[in-house]
This record gives structure tokens, C-alpha cells and sequence, in this order.
């Protein structure tokens, strides 16, 4: 009994397991683990149903959502399924390593990113915004922490991961009325129950990138009430102090992902047409 493995065997037989703790999420637990045939490195992201049973009460069609979600995307900027070992307790899953961290712990680390940076990091997460709307995937809870760095290089590529919220529309025009997602990064129009849809995943990614350029979230409260309130309200503000050095063009993606009507916000596609994309890139000027 005492020696038993917690493991499929399958996927011990194929790979080794770290004891190594990547992260922590709300549904998994993140080890490291190597293909032992190749000695290649991945994570291994270990869902446990009991956890999933009392978290969704009864709604485990969630796990099954981010399986199927996680075998069909292909993209560099999202976290690639590789393998998948399921036993009566729980989920295994085999993805690429992101071997960065997180943007969150990175962005605690600088306090703020230039333009310049900053808008390499926005480019690359709508590049995987894009790809997800375009296949009818709205992934509902963007946010620093499921945001990775692929490696520890200064110009990393950026990875989206956590695909536990999102949920493949059959149609486009579905209306999703699952309460879910993250205070701070979650849009209004969810917030009143009005139903959400792909112009959620633009409202995060506009609260991410001036959280980026500033240190602090547009919205804010003392407790999780009031934050919930300034969401709501939709009312955000350029602080003179700390915005006065960063360019129009920033403020105007921003305002155009933040713009309280889901149906008027600007569609990933869009955004990255965004000249802040060919501004930020080219004056050296911004950063310091
Ligand atoms: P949850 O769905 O439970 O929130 P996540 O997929 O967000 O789980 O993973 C939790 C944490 O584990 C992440 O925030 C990150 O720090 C770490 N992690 C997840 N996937 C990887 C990966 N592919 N490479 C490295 N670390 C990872
Ligand atoms: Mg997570």
C-alpha cells in the first residue's frame, strides 16, 4: 500500500515525474516530468476529480471541455497538449513546459513594462486571443497568472494557459451565463448577468495591458464588493502622474478594449491592427 505510485502507469512508464512543483491553480496542481525516451522536459498538470466534483457542483463537463479544448489548439502563443492519462481519481495531463513563469510574477517583479515591451507582450496574447475566437473557443478567464513565459530569455515568447473556463461555442452568436472568471479581469457585462461572449476575453485583455503600463489595475475597491462596483461602472482613469509619459496610441487600444459595450469593443482581429503595434515597436524614445 505504502509504496504505491498515485500514478497512471502508463504515464510512468513513459515518463519520469518530478517532485518539483511547478504551480498551484485552482483546479491543478503543475509538476515537472521528462519524456524519458527523448529526456525532453514538460509539465504535467494533475486535476483531481474530487476537486473538480466539489467546485463545480455537479457540473463536470467542465473537464471534459478543457480536454477537447486542449487537443485542438496549435498555436505558439497557447500551452500545447501532448498527452492526456485518465485514472477513476483524476486527470493527467502532459503539456509543453513553460519554463518562464508567470506574467504575473514578472510584472510584480518590474512594477510596469515600457511601450515597447509591453506591446510585444499584448500582440502575442491577442495573437492567441485571435486564434482561440477564430475556433469558436472564448477562453473566460484571461489574467497574468495564465499568461507564461516559455522560457527565461528577455524576449520569451508568451503563452496562454488554463483552459478550464472556456468553453467551445457551437454558435457564435451563443450567450455563455456561467458565473465564473477572475475579479479585476472579468467584464461587466458578466458581472450583470447579461450574458458573455468573445468580447470578454478583449475587456481582460484590456485591464492586463494597462495594469501592464501603469503597476496598478484600472479598477479597484477595498473589498471584493466595491471592485465589483467599479467594474460595473465601467470608470477608469489615466492618472496624470503616471500616464503622462505613455503614448495616445496605448490610451486608444486600451479605451478600445475597455469600452463598456461588449458589442462596440474591439475584436482581437482589430486590435491587432492596432497602430499602438507599429508605434510602440519603433520609438526607443518611450522606453527607459
Ligand atoms: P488551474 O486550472 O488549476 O488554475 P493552471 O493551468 O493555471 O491551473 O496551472 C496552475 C499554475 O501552474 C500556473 O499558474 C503556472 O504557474 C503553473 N503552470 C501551468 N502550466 C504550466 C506549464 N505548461 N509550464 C510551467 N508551469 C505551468
Ligand atoms: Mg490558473
Amino acid at each position: 500500500k505504502n509504496g504505491a505510485s498515485p500514478y497512471p502507469a502508463e504515464l510512468e512508464k513513459r515518463y519520469r515525474i518530478s517532485k518539483n512543483v511547478l504551480g498551484v491553480g485552482s483546479f491543478a496542481i503543475v509538476k515537472e516530468c521528462m519524456d524519458k525516451e527523448t529526456g525532453e522536459s514538460y509539465a504535467l498538470k494533475i486535476i483531481s476529480k474530487k476537486v473538480i466534483k466539489s467546485m463545480t457542483q455537479g457540473k463536470e463537463d467542465m473537464l471534459t471541455t478543457e480536454l477537447d479544448i486542449l487537443k485542438k489548439i496549435q498555436h505558439e502563443n497557447l500551452v500545447k497538449l501532448r498527452d492526456l492519462y485518465e485514472t477513476k481519481d483524476g486527470v493527467y495531463i502532459v503539456t509543453d513546459l513553460a519554463r518562464g513563469g508567470e506574467l504575473f510574477n514578472q510584472l510584480l517583479l518590474k512594477g510596469s513594462y515600457t511601450e515597447k515591451d509591453a506591446a510585444s507582450l499584448v500582440q502575442q496574447m491577442l495573437k492567441g486571443v485571435e486564434y482561440l475566437h477564430e475556433h469558436g473557443i472564448v477562453h473566460r478567464d484571461l489574467k497574468p497568472e495564465n499568461l507564461l513565459f516559455k522560457d527565461k530569455l528577455e524576449d520569451s515568447i508568451l503563452m496562454i494557459t488554463d483552459f478550464g473556463l472556456s468553453k467551445i461555442l457551437t454558435k457564435n452568436d451563443d450567450i455563455l451565463m456561467t458565473a465564473c472568471g477572475t475579479p479585476g479581469y472579468v467584464a461587466p457585462e458578466v458581472l450583470l448577468q447579461k450574458g458573455y461572449n468573445k468580447p470578454v476575453d478583449l475587456w481582460s485583455v484590456g485591464v492586463i495591458t494597462y495594469t501592464m503600463l501603469c503597476g496598478y489595475p484600472p479598477f479597484y475597491g477595498e473589498n471584493q464588493s466595491m471592485l465589483l462596483q467599479s467594474i460595473m461602472a465601467g470608470k477608469y482613469d489615466y492618472e496624470e502622474e503616471d500616464w503622462c509619459d505613455i503614448s495616445n496610441d496605448a490610451k486608444d487600444l486600451i479605451d478600445k478594449l475597455l469600452c463598456y459595450d461588449p458589442l462596440k469593443r474591439i475584436t482581437a482581429k482589430d486590435a491587432l491592427q492596432h497602430n499602438w503595434f507599429i508605434s510602440a515597436a519603433d520609438v526607443n524614445l518611450l522606453d527607459n
